[in-house]
This record gives C-alpha cells, sequence and structure tokens, in this order.
C-alpha cells in the first residue's frame, strides 16, 4: 500500500474584494436612506413587507412592489457583540449588532450604537433610523429609554 505524500499549504497574502452590486430595482431604497428614510419593499399583490427591500416577493413572486418607511420602535430578538472583528471591519471599534422585531411588522439586523453592553437585552425597546456614516447612507439601532 502506497502512501501519499504529506501535503504541504502555503497561506496566500491578505485578498481584498470590493463588489460593485447592481442596485437598479432598488435604487429607491438606497435614495430612501440619502433622504433619512428606511424603505422595506410591500408587495403590491399580497402586501408582504420585506427587509432588506426585494425587487421580487418571495412569497407571491409578484414583481410590483411599494415602498414603506419602517422607521420607528422595535423590541430586540437577540444580538451580539462583535469583538473578534472580520478583516474588513478592524478599524472600527468593537460593536453590538441586533435584530429587532420592528412595529411595522418586520424584522431588521442592524448595528445598535450608543447603548451601554449591560443595557442591550433581548426585550429592549429600539428606535431604528437613517444613519449617515462614513462609508455613506445606512441605518441603525439606537436604545430607547
Ligand atoms: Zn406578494
Amino acid at each position: 500500500m502506497a502512501l501519499s505524500p504529506p501535503v504541504r499549504r502555503f497561506k496566500s497574502r491578505p485578498v481584498t474584494f470590493i463588489f460593485e452590486l447592481p442596485t437598479d430595482k432598488l435604487t429607491e431604497f438606497w435614495n430612501g436612506l440619502e433622504k433619512g428614510k428606511v424603505y422595506a419593499s410591500k408587495c403590491k399583490k399580497c402586501g408582504r413587507l420585506t427587509f432588506p427591500p426585494a425587487a421580487d416577493c418571495s412569497q407571491c413572486l409578484n414583481q410590483g412592489i411599494d415602498w414603506v418607511d419602517i422607521q420607528g420602535e422595535g423590541e430586540i430578538e437577540t444580538f451580539t457583540h462583535i469583538v473578534i472583528r472580520p478583516t474588513s471591519f478592524m478599524n472600527h471599534p468593537t460593536y453590538t449588532v441586533a435584530v429587532a422585531k420592528m412595529n411595522a411588522g418586520v424584522k431588521v439586523l442592524a448595528w445598535l450604537t450608543g447603548a451601554k453592553l449591560g443595557d442591550v437585552k433581548v426585550g429592549a425597546k429600539v428606535k431604528l433610523a437613517a444613519v449617515q456614516s462614513e462609508d455613506g447612507p445606512s441605518y441603525g439601532f439606537t436604545l430607547i429609554g
């Protein structure tokens, strides 16, 4: 029985990928962020609300959507504090990401800023709002109260 030679492995240098994502059907979402709105898509046929927005309804496959600003209050369903950051976020301080069920009826995953670690809890109330970050328009949570 012949033995296989040992496999040698070499690590590559770090590689940076930059993608240009087509947003043609969802341009209104990005325009909304610049105008201070956080839009979900709402299917014109069945009414399903989707966030992040989708040009096509995953429930009925309809292609017509309306835009609904979902800013406002929500409740944290889960969260995590990110200490070991991915390479592309190494320049950011540690940060918190939360999933909240919005009063508008959809769940949103976003960064939660301005909160002490001990104050972030499942069930805590958050406010979702459009924000202008150094990386461009975005959205995020802040704790209420
Ligand atoms: Zn639909």
